[in-house]
């Protein structure tokens, strides 16, 4: 079969692999649509740690069974999700039921063989059925969609607040949606031009950061914003949500920072603002997350580019860039084997 690999050297190649076979508690799924995410780009930088040579990336994905393994409950032909968390089982957080921060928490596609592949074997226990309502290129975003939603699920978020959202791009929006879908009043706070505009088509009111604290008195009846979610993880970013909160607001820490970032200690003692982190997902926020696409009134295919897998270059230099796209997939049911 086909395969995008990383090939151990900052750098990715079309491969070739056997179709894998599934042990009796796992699928073959025979893979339709793949997102390109900044894992995966990570990834082909060679910036991961723990991504070898010959690793197929990918984890964001839809596709149909292929093969069901004699222990699944599962049948050929079924339309699949797919959440890419594998848990250790034994550590303290698997032990006490929080298996999505596992002490020694892996993904498919980064610690065993992803998803930018014609077919991936995936253990059961982490595969949802996909509502024949949801076209099966929207299933790949069910998974940055469960991001958002285990975000707003951890937060302090009651409907009528007002909320903001630093960082539109793909985990940003998908937060802000269901920040919405809760309902709040919902700014985003995004300096790409081509996201800032496609975020006003989608609905949602963009918010300058740089601009006079006047502005965001207005919005928010000059006491800050209840809630403010870091969807963006730069430099400053944590430091711009701490000045835009109110008094005992809450600060949400979406996006993982890559560096050591400012963080000014005064308005957290001053305001008595809490902070907390959030990641991935658990089994409730993927059902929701295929729950809330199945329901939601907007215009999903503004949100994507697809490509084949032999475009890839384009595909990753469309990613990476931003400027033209928010989310980048592959379409793989063309492929054959
Ligand atoms: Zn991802
Ligand atoms: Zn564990």
């Amino acid at each position: 079969m086909k395969t995008l690999e990383y090939s151990g050297n900052c750098s990715i190649h079309l491969g070739e692999k056997p179709v894998p076979e599934p042990a009796s508690d796992q699928v073959r799924i025979k893979v339709s649509y793949a997102g390109i995410c900044g894992t995966d780009m990570h990834i082909a930088d060679g910036q991961h740690p723990r991504a070898k040579g010959g690793l197929v990336m990918g984890h964001e994905f839809s596709g149909t069974i292929d093969k069901a393994g004699v222990d699944t409950d599962f049948s050929v032909g079924e339309r699949v999700v797919v959440e890419p968390l594998i848990s250790c089982g034994s550590c303290y957080s698997c032990r006490s039921g929080y298996p999505h921060v596992c002490q020694n928490l892996g993904l498919y596609g980064i610690d065993a063989d992803g998803a930018f592949a014609e077919y991936v074997v995936i253990a059961s226990d982490k595969v949802y059925r996909l509502p024949d309502s949801i076209q099966m290129v929207h299933g790949a975003l069910v998974e940055p969609m469960a991001v958002g939603v285990h975000a707003i699920r951890l937060s302090n978020l009651k409907s009528l607040d007002t909320v903001l959202v630093i960082g539109g791009g793909p985990i940003g929006l998908f937060v802000a949606i269901a920040a919405k879908q809760a309902g709040a009043d919902v700014f985003i706070s995004e300096i790409n031009p081509f996201r800032n505009t496609l975020l006003k088509r989608l609905g949602f009111k963009t918010f300058d950061t740089n601009s006079e604290p006047s502005v965001r008195d207005e919005i928010t009846d000059g006491k800050g914003f209840d809630v403010v979610f870091d969807a963006a993880g730069g430099p400053e970013t944590l430091k711009i949500a701490n000045v835009n909160v109110r008094v005992k607001g809450q600060v949400v820490m979406v996006a993982i920072p890559t560096q050591d970032r400012a963080v000014s200690y005064v308005p957290i003692s001053f305001k008595e603002i809490s902070l907390i982190g959030v990641r991935v997902y658990e089994y409730y926020d993927f059902h929701r997350a295929i729950h809330m696409l199945e329901n939601l009134d907007m215009d999903l295919s503004l949100l994507y580019q697809v490509y084949p897998l032999e475009s890839y270059e384009e595909a990753f230099a469309s990613a990476k860039g931003g400027d033209d796209v928010m989310r980048v997939l592959f379409d793989l049911e063309g492929a054959d084997v």
